[in-house]
């Protein structure tokens, strides 16, 4: 269940390429600055030192230095240490032999979900971000589908190459690199694996500099060893407390916390939010027949991102009781008191009983009994705004049909009255443009 990942650091991608024949730099991590200068010392030239954070873009946040020499290293590593990389904060780096690089090329293997196909992708325009290339030269990506019986046949690795400009070796090292990056992406369940950049080395031998793999939670069971790797210290606490109580949550960065059940119901929410002007702070499925615990946990991780201004919850009793998930709102609340004003929709198993507990816990909530109300009170809410009933439509007048030959009278006085009045108010403009036409002449 759910649609969660699990993301390598650089250094175990590429211990996991480098398994596949994919030459990788000679390095080491490290947590402190002087085993950074350590492992400078035992490489001997010099170094690369890269924060391990599961982010990209680290080399532009000044998370990826260059050093000369151990001094340098250990330097750099005690700048590097603790950084904070777009709210990750750096516990380890990678101290990597600094290549000699000519050219960065991008290359990766994604699912293609329209095509139905795993799909190689490549661009000579490596080093930035393929999300970048794709927006800016999307002519300059190179992308090879792949039939999964056959897999990646060496033709399309040349065909990559050729497109790539590689002369010579290159393109038989090439087809090593691309056919190894596609193998490890299938054995991992990966959903995605990439190099970005493989250099050209001043030798002209192609090098992976960076690497990346992000596998699918559905297929972790199959991965022992990779879901140990997890480094749980990387997800934000919302995340790991989430995965601990088994709820599928992603944070975003709007206002309105959304607590749902069901990831159907969590998305039709999250659009009904948007369409009346509110942003979700998240997505967050509570999972059929939650329990008390699993709600309040649930709240709690709401309550905890500071950006939410109003909570919604929309429960749809199936096998989730009503009740169960209003005793879980209230014993959240004991346990996290807030101001955050909620609004919660309770429909279906034990809804009365729902109800019966939050009213008898006298909480500062509003109810509502359809999505839509419950939406646009959220999102009021959430502006400090009071809501607004919107105002009933108008009435529907019952018009009978006329059953008489004869037409109203009124249709056939009215007809003439009209043609008259156009031809009066014409008849000014004539004139005028009469006059216009003459004088012209
Ligand atoms: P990212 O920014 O998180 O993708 O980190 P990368 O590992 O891709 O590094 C960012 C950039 O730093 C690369 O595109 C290179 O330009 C540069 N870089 C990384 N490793 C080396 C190296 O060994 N030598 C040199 N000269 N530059 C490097
Ligand atoms: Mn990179």
């Amino acid at each position: 269940m759910g649609g969660t990942s699990v993301k390598l650091h650089e250094y175990q991608s590429k211990q996991i390429f480098a398994h596949y024949g994919i030459p990788i730099p000679k390095g080491k991590v490290a947590s402190t600055a002087e085993e950074a200068r350590q492992i400078a010392s035992e490489l001997g030239k010099r170094v690369v030192v890269k924060s391990q954070v599961l982010v990209g873009g680290r080399g532009k946040a000044g998370g990826v230095k260059v050093a000369n020499n151990p001094d340098e290293a250990e330097q750099v590593a005690q700048k590097i240490l603790g950084m904070n990389i777009k709210g990750l904060t750096v516990r380890k780096v990678l101290v990597d032999e600094a290549a000699d690089i000519q050219q960065e090329i991008y290359l990766g293997v994604v699912i293609n979900r329209a095509a139905r196909r795993v799909t190689m992708m490549a661009s000579a325009a490596g080093g930035m971000e393929i999300e970048e290339v794709a927006r800016t030269a999307p002519e300059k990506i190179i992308k090879v589908l792949i039939d999964p019986f056959i897999g990646l046949c060496d033709y399309q690795a040349r065909q990559i190459a050729f497109a790539l400009g590689l002369k010579g070796d290159q393109i038989r090292d090439f087809g090593v690199i691309a056919s190894g990056l596609y193998k490890a992406f299938g054995d991992c369940d990966a959903s995605l694996a990439e190099i970005n950049p493989l250099v050209i080395t001043g030798e002209g031998k192609l090098l992976a500099v960076d690497g990346k793999i992000v596998t699918d939670d559905n297929a972790s069971f199959r991965h022992p060893d990779l879901t140990a790797v997890r480094d749980v210290d990387e997800e934000t606490s919302s995340e790991a407390e989430a995965r601990k109580f088994g709820l599928s949550y992603i944070q975003l960065d709007g206002q309105i916390g959304c607590m749902v059940n069901g990831a159907g119901l969590a998305m039709t929410t999250m659009d009904i939010v948007k369409l009346f002007g509110g942003s979700p702070a998240n997505f967050l499925d509570i999972g059929g027949g939650a329990s008390a615990d699993k709600v309040a946990a649930a709240l709690r991780i709401i309550l905890a991102d500071a950006n939410v201004k109003a909570v919604l919850f929309n429960i749809f009793g199936g096998i989730t009781r009503c009740d169960e998930v209003a005793k879980g709102i209230v014993s959240a609340l004991e346990q996290v008191p807030t101001q955050a004003p909620m609004v919660i929709r309770l429909v279906g198993t034990n809804e009365e009983e729902g109800r019966a507990i939050l009213a008898g816990a006298t909480l500062r909530v509003q109810t509502a009994s359809t999505l839509v109300e419950a939406a646009q009170k959220a999102v009021a809410a959430a502006k400090g705004e009071e809501y607004v009933p919107p105002p009933p439509p108008p009435p529907v007048v019952y018009k009978p049909r006329r059953h008489s030959v004869v037409r109203p009278a009124a249709k056939k006085t009215a007809r003439p009255a009209a043609k008259k009045s156009v031809k009066k108010a014409a008849k000014p403009i004539k004139k005028a443009t009469r006059k216009l036409v003459k004088k012209a002449r």
